[in-house]
């Protein structure tokens, strides 16, 4: 069973403290820890960087909300991935695929920006999540940020596997690494990232699963 982080878990103090403001000030939101979201049984887990302000902070659900969730979610209808409509909230009933979401840091940091030591806290729930996902077969990393937070969950030599966009690692016989530039609304503005970037990596995981 997978163990997601407590709903008032207070271990990366900055993060906690920035909760707290955010909840004074945006009563209605979720302003916790966003717990990952989609099938334990699937063959791919998709790893993000950190819950967005207007984005999982405030619907509760990874990606939910805010533009590079626009972009995700719209993907993995594309391929597939999806069973309903998204709607950005967690209440429009969409189901994933074969599919999870998670985030390598659970709680908003300021300014998206996470600590290397609060990245390091919060790896555990990471590593229980690759734990639990029994049929797991290929993460996808958002960004370089997660794409290290895998490894280091797995125990893996960092210098051994390479971020670089769409990039495929061989983690082992079962298990790929498939990494790509976040989807975030800065990489998309300025064109790092294009929606047919992003589709050629959606590709490349497709031939695995
Ligand atoms: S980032 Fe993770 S470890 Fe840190 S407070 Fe949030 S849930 Fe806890």
């Amino acid at each position: 069973m997978i163990i997601q982080p407590n709903i008032k878990c207070g271990q990366c103090r900055r993060l906690y403290k920035f909760r707290l403001e955010n909840a004074k000030k945006y009563t209605d939101w979720h302003n916790a820890p966003v717990t990952s979201f989609g099938d334990i049984n699937g063959r791919l887990l998709i790893v993000g960087l950190a819950p967005g302000l207007r984005g999982a902070n405030k619907t509760g659900r990874p990606f939910t909300g805010d533009w590079a969730g626009d972009l995700l979610y719209a993907t993995l209808e594309k391929f597939n991935f999806t069973k309903g409509q998204y709607g950005a909230s967690a209440k429009d009933g969409l189901y994933l695929l074969n599919c999870r979401i998670t985030n390598a840091v659970r709680c908003v940091p300021p300014e998206n920006k996470p600590t290397a030591e609060e990245i390091n806290t919060c790896n555990k729930f990471l590593k229980r999540e690759l734990e639990g996902m029994k049929n797991l077969s290929v993460i996808m990393a958002l960004g370089g940020i997660a794409h290290s937070a895998v490894l280091s969950a797995l125990n893996k030599k960092k210098s051994d596997y390479k971020f670089s966009h769409n990039s495929l690692h061989n983690l082992n016989q079962h298990l790929h690494l498939v990494s790509s530039y976040h989807c975030s609304r800065y990489n998309t503005n300025t064109g790092r990232l294009t929606q047919e970037m992003f589709e050629a990596v959606f590709e490349n995981i497709r031939r695995k699963i």
